[in-house]
């Protein structure tokens, strides 16, 4: 295959990912530059000192990230740390590309796709969030879940506990870990069963959610639990990566169940308990692995380049 130069890469990239059709709150793309052939990829979540380290160390001669520089309202002047981290770009002749709203709209590599698939969600949809398309995804799971399930799953998945706020007062009330239930200790379809002893009927009500008046036929709308059903469980999700915790309030409008995002604010739970949704926010960056995974793992295919990605641990 021919050589690789970095131009060629962005060229690519932007336009798998729609780039021209996104306003977003940095320069989309190519933010430096290196001189000569890529030959290797590290790829991240950020692009911090840690992560060029990285990339130093396994001779990468370009990095790839979901959150790089030069972000809207910051200070322009490279000094500190943010001299520090080009300069160590520089002096390595590596690249940084990145991409910021691209990778969490797109639909096959975007944060929200890859991590709607691996927690296993039906998606059904996506909506404008924020003044950006596409930002805010729907779905449903294949099976109705409690609060302390689907926080279960999302551990299990994510390899992190996710922060809970929302009308199951009895989520993580024990000391260490989930509140474990008598319920937990059934096989799993029993616990179903509509059953549940020693678990405390939500106090909040269910608010009289207006349905949006968008129309979309032939989805069932979100939310709306059939007769006998338990309103407790979680049917329908949104969800949105990273620091969109205030979109709860459209999975509110919605009438969705649950609502999956990375952090969590102090508004953010008296919104999740008063509007009856469960949120669970899994960690910004947690939740923002998997797009740039997918990104550079589909550039090692298109391109004679190997690709890396590099987990710099992050408890936010
Ligand atoms: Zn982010």
């Amino acid at each position: 295959m021919a050589v690789t130069e970095i131009q060629e890469l962005d060229t690519y990239c932007s336009r798998l990912l729609g780039a021209d059709q996104i306003k977003d709150y940095c320069p989309i793309g190519l933010q430096v530059e290196n001189a000569g052939p890529i030959h290797r990829i590290v790829s991240g979540v950020t692009a911090s000192e840690a992560l060029i380290q990285a990339a130093i160390e396994r001779e990468a001669n370009a990095v790839l990230v979901h959150h790089g520089y030069f972000w809207r309202g910051e200070p322009e002047s490279l000094v500190g740390m943010k001299f520090r981290r080009i300069k160590a770009l520089i002096d390595n002749n590596i690249a940084l590309l990145a991409y910021h709203l691209p990778l969490d709209t797109h639909a096959q590599y975007g944060n929200n796709a890859q991590l709607g698939q691996k927690l296993g969600l039906m998606t059904d949809g996506a909506l404008a969030a924020g003044g950006t398309d596409n930002l805010f995804w729907y779905g449903h799971l294949t099976e109705p879940l409690s609060a302390v399930e689907f926080g279960e799953h999302i551990e299990s998945v994510l390899g992190r506990k996710p922060v809970y706020a929302g009308p199951d007062q009895n989520f993580g009330r024990t000391s260490v870990g989930y509140s474990v239930r008598p319920s937990e200790e059934q096989p799993f379809e029993e616990r179903h069963s509509e059953e549940q002893p020693n678990i405390k009927q939500p106090n909040i009500k269910q608010p009289n959610i207006k349905q949006p008046n968008i129309k979309q036929p032939n989805i069932k709308q979100p939310g709306t639990n059939h007769p006998g059903e338990d309103s407790r469980l979680i049917r329908t999700v949104g969800w949105c990566t990273g620091g969109a915790q205030q979109f709860v309030t459209v999975a509110a409008e919605r009438g969705l169940d649950a609502y999956i995002s990375g952090e969590i604010s102090e508004q953010t739970t008296h919104v999740a308990r008063e509007c009856g949704v469960h949120y669970f926010a899994a960690g910004h960056h947690a939740t923002e692995r998997y797009g740039v995974l997918a990104l550079g793992e589909h550039l090692a295919e298109q391109f004679d380049v190997s690709h890396q990605f590099v987990d710099i641990d992050n408890p936010a």
